[in-house]
């Protein structure tokens, strides 16, 4: 499987945007300050493309490698950038990220994710992945589901 070379950093008004990137396993940073300039600096020395509504940065001499996103809804958004970096999706890339952190997740059995996960999750789920950062335990189940029918939604809507 090949890794995604893009990395991005997303600005605080796209928080949902960068949440579906990291569901799709795309390295995402969510910045949360307002500060243009530190945003810039930061993404610039990570080497990532901004992702950002901001009009400020359109405008800047210096225009640093950014994305404008133009739509307001989180899916066109992401399927504004994919289509843009034509990216694509593989299902071995989908849900290799903590959502929270952006680490990328490792493989954990019952004993790593005993405590952290509802007991009658435990029984039914064999696969269970972990954070290695915040320590957050992900399964399959309900939750990820939904992401996928919001991913597929996203994925086919893309043409
Ligand atoms: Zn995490």
């Amino acid at each position: 499987m090949e890794e995604h070379t893009l990395k991005f950093f997303v600005d605080h008004t796209l928080g949902k945007l960068a949440k579906y990137l990291r569901m799709l396993g795309i390295d995402t940073v969510y910045f949360t300050q307002t500060d243009v300039y530190t945003l810039i600096e930061k993404a610039s020395q990570e080497k990532r493309i901004i992702l950002s509504r901001n009009t400020k940065l359109k405008n800047l001499d210096n225009r640093p490698n950014f994305f404008f996103i133009s739509d307001d809804q989180p899916d066109k958004q992401l399927s504004e950038v994919l289509k843009y970096f034509k990216i694509q999706i593989t299902p071995g890339q989908l849900f290799t990220r903590c959502l929270k952190c952006n680490q990328k997740l490792i493989a954990g059995n019952h004993d790593d994710v005993k405590g952290k996960v509802p007991p009658y999750i435990l029984g039914i789920q064999k696969k269970f992945s972990l954070c290695p950062q915040c320590r957050k335990v992900y399964w399959k189940g309900t939750h990820l589901e939904k992401m996928e029918e919001i991913i597929g939604k996203v994925l086919k809507k893309k043409d």
